[in-house]
C-alpha cells in the first residue's frame, strides 16, 4: 500500500502523516479537549457559521497539527498551513488572507514567532474579517481596507504565555495539550502498529509506550526504530526483550529521557551543583538554544519532577540526583 511506498523512500514525514488520526473520534486521549472542541465545531455547524478561532498550546508532538487538520476535516473545509517564522512581513500575511475563501481553516504553527506588524494585522483580521493593506511609506502612505471572507484561525504555540495578550484574547477557544499517560500511549502504539503492519506483543507495546516521553510523535518514532531492530536482529516481532534492546541502542532510557533531557539534568547537577541556575546559562552549558531547552526538554523534566522552576532559576530535585545515580547535596537549612 501507500505506507510501504512512503517508507521505501525513507519519507518519515509521509509515515507520520499516515499515522495521524483523521477525525476527533480517532484521537486517543485528551478527553476534555476533544469534548470541548467537538462541541465548538458541532455548534458552529448547527448555526451554519465558521467556528471561533482556536488556540492550541503544548510541547511539540502532542497533536496540535493533527487537531488543526481534524478541525478542517470535521468542518469539510480546506486547510491552509503556514507558520509564524514564514510570516516575516505584514504583506506575507495579507497575501495569505486575501487568497482565503469562505470557511477556510488557516493553521499558523509557532504563531508566537510571527513578526509584530503581521501580528497587528492578524488582530484585525480575526476580529473584523478585514485588514488594512498599507501602500507606500511615510506621510504619503495610504491604508486600503480589504475584506476577508469569514475563516477560522487555528494557532499553535509551544507556550501560550509567549503570545501577547491582545492576540490570545482574540481566540474564542483555547486548549492546552498535556503529556499523555502510559495507557493512552499504549493505545497509540497499538493503533500505529496496526497501520504499519508491525507485529508486537502486549509487553513490547507497553515498553515503547512507557519510554515515549508522554509524546505521541515519539511513541510512533520509537515504534519504527524498534520495528527496524526486530526485523534486523530478531524475527520481526516486537517483544518486550526486543523493545528493550532496541531502545537501549537508540539511547532512550527507562523513563524515556533522551540525550537532551539527560544533558540538561546532568549539567544542572554536575556543573551547577543542582542549581539554581538561569535558563540561558543552562542552555549555553548544554550547547542548545534556550528555546529548545525551555520548550522541549524542560516541560517533560518538570512533569517527571526532576526539575523545578524557581524565581532564582532552575533547580534539580532529589529525584533527578537519584536518577543520575548521584548523592544529592545536603539541603540548605532555611
Ligand atoms: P504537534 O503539531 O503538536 O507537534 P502533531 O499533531 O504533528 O504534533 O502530532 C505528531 C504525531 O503524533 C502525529 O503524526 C500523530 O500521528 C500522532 N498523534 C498526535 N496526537 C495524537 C493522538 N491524540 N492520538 C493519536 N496519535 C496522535
Amino acid at each position: 500500500g501507500s505506507l510501504t511506498a512512503a517508507e521505501a523512500e525513507g519519507d518519515e514525514r509521509a509515515v507520520e502523516a499516515a499515522l495521524r488520526p483523521k477525525t476527533l473520534a480517532e484521537v486517543v486521549g485528551q478527553h476534555r479537549v476533544r469534548e470541548q472542541l467537538g462541541l465548538v465545531l458541532e455548534a458552529a455547524r448547527g448555526r451554519g457559521r465558521v467556528p471561533d478561532h482556536v488556540l492550541l498550546s503544548g510541547p511539540p508532538g502532542l497533536g496540535k497539527t493533527t487537531l488543526a487538520m481534524i478541525i478542517a476535516h470535521e468542518m469539510t473545509a480546506p486547510l491552509r498551513l503556514t507558520s509564524g517564522p514564514a510570516i516575516t512581513h505584514a504583506g506575507d500575511l495579507a497575501a495569505i488572507l486575501s487568497g482565503m475563501n469562505d470557511g477556510d481553516v488557516l493553521f499558523v504553527d509557532e504563531i508566537h514567532r510571527m513578526s509584530r506588524p503581521a501580528e497587528e494585522m492578524l488582530y484585525m483580521a480575526m476580529e473584523d474579517f478585514r485588514v488594512d493593506v498599507v501602500i507606500g511609506k511615510g506621510p504619503g502612505a495610504t491604508a486600503i481596507p480589504l475584506e476577508i471572507p469569514p475563516f477560522t484561525l487555528v494557532g499553535a504555540t509551544t507556550r501560550a504565555g509567549l503570545l501577547p495578550g491582545p492576540l490570545r484574547d482574540r481566540f474564542g477557544f483555547t486548549a492546552r495539550l498535556e503529556f499523555y499517560d502510559a495507557a493512552d500511549l499504549d493505545l497509540i502504539v497499538h493503533r500505529s502498529a496496526g497501520l504499519l503492519g508491525v507485529e508486537l506483543t502486549e509487553d513490547g507495546a507497553a515498553e515503547i509506550a512507557s519510554r515515549s516521553r508522554g509524546t505521541p510523535r515519539i511513541a510512533n518514532r520509537l515504534l519504527r526504530r524498534v520495528r527496524d531492530y526486530a526485523q534486523v536482529k530478531a524475527d520481526g516481532v516486537v517483544t518486550h526483550d526486543v523493545a528493550r534492546r532496541g531502545l537501549e541502542l537508540y539511547e532512550v532510557d527507562e523513563l524515556g529521557l533522551d540525550r537532551l533531557d539527560r544533558a540538561v539534568i546532568e549539567c544542572l547537577c554536575r556543573h551547577f551543583g543542582g542549581g539554581p541556575v538561569g535558563i540561558s546559562t543552562l542552555a549555553v552549558a548544554v550547547g542548545e538554544e534556550r528555546e529548545t531547552v525551555e520548550e522541549v526538554a524542560e516541560p517533560f523534566l518538570v512533569r517527571l519532577g526532576f526539575l523545578a522552576r524557581t524565581p532564582r532559576g532552575r533547580v534539580a530535585t532529589a529525584a533527578a540526583w537519584r536518577h543520575l545515580g548521584l548523592d544529592a547535596p545536603p539541603q540548605p537549612a532555611d
